[in-house]
This record gives C-alpha cells, sequence and structure tokens, in this order.
C-alpha cells in the first residue's frame, strides 16, 4: 500500500508537468483530486489501518494534497506564460517602431533665414493681414484708382473695396500711422496673384522690408541690402543695382546677383544673361510718407521686397515653382 501511492503521487506529479495545455491540467486536477482521485481514496482507507499507522499516514496524505495543488497552480501558471509569449499579436522579434521626425518646409527655411539676417542688421518682424482693403493694398501705396500700375499686379477681388493682398507692401503704411521714425521693419507673408503658370503660382511669399528715419539715404540701401545678399548666398557673390519703376518707390531699383548656376556663363535659369533677378527696392516715394502723416523735410526712408519662392528656388537649385505646393514627402525629405 505504502510504496503504492508513493509510486501513484509521484506519477501525478510527472503528469501535471507535462500537461500541454490548460484543459489537460484542469482534467488531471479533477482526477486526481476529485472524490474519486487516489487522494480521496487513500484518506478514506485510512480507518481500516493499524491505529499506530493512522496519524502518519493522515499527514502524509495531507502533504500529497498540497503538493499537487501546487504543482498544478505552477504548470497553469507556466502554461499561461507561454500562451502570452506566442500570442500572434505580439511578434517580439519586430524591430521597434520608429519615431518619424518632422522638418522645416524649405519655404519656411528661407523665410526664417531672411527675417533672421535682417533681425540682426536691427529689423523688427511684424505681419499683416491677408485679407486687406483695397486703401491699405494700393491708395496708400501711391496706386490710386485706375492707375495703370493696377494692371501690373492681377487681383483677386473680393468686393470692389476688398481684396487677398497681392503684395506684403500694405504693412509699411500700416505699421507707420502707428508708430513715429525710425520705423525698420520686416514683413513676411502669403500673397495672391490670380495668375497661375510653370513660374507662377496663385499663392506664393514674399518679405517686404522698410526703413524709414531721419537722412536715410540710396547708400543705406545699398549697404543693407548688399549686406543681406552676401549673407544669403555669398560673400563673394557679385551683385548690380539697375534702374527699374514701383509706383511706391522713387527712384526704384532692381537687385541682381551674378547668376548662382551658371556664375555668369549664360545658362537657361539665368536666360543667358548671367545675371538673375532677386528683389526689387528703391526710396519710399514722398506721396507714401505723406500718406501716413511723416514730414518728408524730416524723414526719408528706403523699402525693398522680394518672393521666397524665388530666393528658395535659386538657394536650393529648384526650378519648377509647382514642388514646393506639391507637399511630395519625397521631395520635402531632401531638405
Ligand atoms: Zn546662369
Amino acid at each position: 500500500m505504502e510504496t503504492n501511492i508513493e509510486q501513484i503521487y509521484s506519477e501525478a506529479l510527472s503528469d501535471i508537468e507535462a500537461a500541454s495545455d490548460e484543459k489537460s491540467v484542469k482534467t488531471l486536477s479533477t482526477h486526481y483530486l476529485g472524490r474519486k482521485g487516489f487522494v480521496t481514496q487513500y484518506l478514506k482507507n485510512i480507518s481500516s489501518l493499524p491505529e499506530a499507522e493512522r496519524p502518519l499516514a493522515g499527514k502524509r496524505a495531507n502533504e500529497m494534497k498540497r503538493g499537487l495543488d501546487g504543482a498544478i497552480t505552477q504548470r497553469l501558471a507556466v502554461l499561461a506564460a507561454e500562451a502570452e509569449a506566442s500570442d500572434p499579436g505580439i511578434d517580439v522579434t519586430l524591430p521597434g517602431r520608429q519615431a518619424e521626425a518632422g522638418s522645416f518646409h524649405p519655404i519656411t527655411r528661407i523665410t526664417t533665414e531672411i527675417c533672421e539676417i535682417f533681425t540682426r542688421l536691427g529689423f523688427s518682424v511684424v505681419e499683416g493681414p491677408e485679407v486687406e482693403s483695397d486703401y491699405y493694398n494700393f491708395e496708400a501705396l501711391n496706386i490710386p484708382k485706375h492707375h495703370p500700375a493696377r494692371d501690373m499686379q492681377d487681383t483677386f477681388y473680393i468686393s470692389p473695396e476688398t481684396v487677398l493682398r497681392t503684395h506684403t507692401s500694405p504693412t509699411q503704411p500700416r505699421v507707420m500711422e502707428k508708430s513715429e521714425p525710425p520705423v525698420r521693419i520686416i514683413a513676411p507673408g502669403k500673397v495672391y496673384r490670380c495668375d497661375s503658370d510653370l513660374t507662377h503660382t496663385a499663392m506664393f511669399h514674399q518679405v517686404e522690408g522698410l526703413y524709414v528715419d531721419k537722412k536715410v539715404s540710396f547708400g543705406d540701401l545699398k549697404g543693407v541690402l548688399t549686406s543681406f545678399i552676401h549673407q544669403m548666398f555669398d560673400p563673394g557673390i557679385s551683385l548690380r543695382f539697375r534702374p527699374s519703376f514701383f509706383p511706391f518707390t522713387e527712384p526704384s531699383a532692381e537687385v541682381d546677383i551674378k547668376c548662382v548656376i551658371c556664375r555668369g556663363k549664360g545658362c537657361r535659369v539665368c536666360s543667358h544673361t548671367g545675371w538673375l533677378e532677386i528683389l526689387g527696392s528703391g526710396m519710399v516715394h514722398p506721396a507714401v510718407l505723406e500718406n501716413v502723416g511723416y514730414d518728408t523735410d524730416k524723414v526719408s526712408g528706403f523699402a525693398f521686397g522680394m518672393g521666397v519662392e524665388r530666393i528658395t528656388m535659386l538657394k536650393y537649385g529648384v526650378d519648377d515653382i509647382r514642388k514646393y505646393f506639391e507637399n511630395d514627402i519625397r521631395f520635402l525629405r531632401q531638405f
């Protein structure tokens, strides 16, 4: 009897250890610990044993019961852990998820760079509304109604007196109306024109600058813009000031740089002239200063404006403006 029960107990422990799933473990639990299980049967038979042997046999039966309980609990825990590890929802061999780092759009990058250069030169950054009144967009800038210069800009009209601004210049009278000279501002932002082709989009970006103070001269204009171009492109780059016309400046000049693609030899980008137009500028027209109540005997100033897309195209050598607005991630990742 003694040997027999010990052997059954030992086999029971091995069976539990070998059980391959939860269901088998529970079946074994019923089989060994249930009413018909060998432990229960053994306990029932204790009364038939000689009296001296009974306490020891009872003690041993309870030890076996606890042993089997422990083995079952442990086996169930092991099986649960294995099931969790092999769940197809968690593949521990997969590489971790990579965090995608974003970056700035090339237009944003160049706008920031332009603003940083002028900030170092003492200019402050200001912004104006994109939906603008006809007055600030045209009249305050010396472009009255029926002025031929209005034909130079294809305007989106919202109402006869309200437009989508065609340039960032309206910021100039808006700031000057509210402050006394000296005024040193740089105004970046979106502008709108109703033409669209290979080299133009209906929306694009400009940066406008204005400096008004006592005795501001054309020499100051040349000094500031030369310093800007040298910082923006290359300290050794050649540039030239070419006479031009804008209604809000007099005299006016366009600024060209030596072609950054062909170094002046002549190529498709510079139309074989060796030069690239980079910005427009001039001394602020007295009518513009008078419109905001400045005394033109005491103060003078210069203004300039540039297209951010154009500068970005020249900086990065991408000559299709539409690429900047398609938001193709393969294009944007290169910056
Ligand atoms: Zn060229």
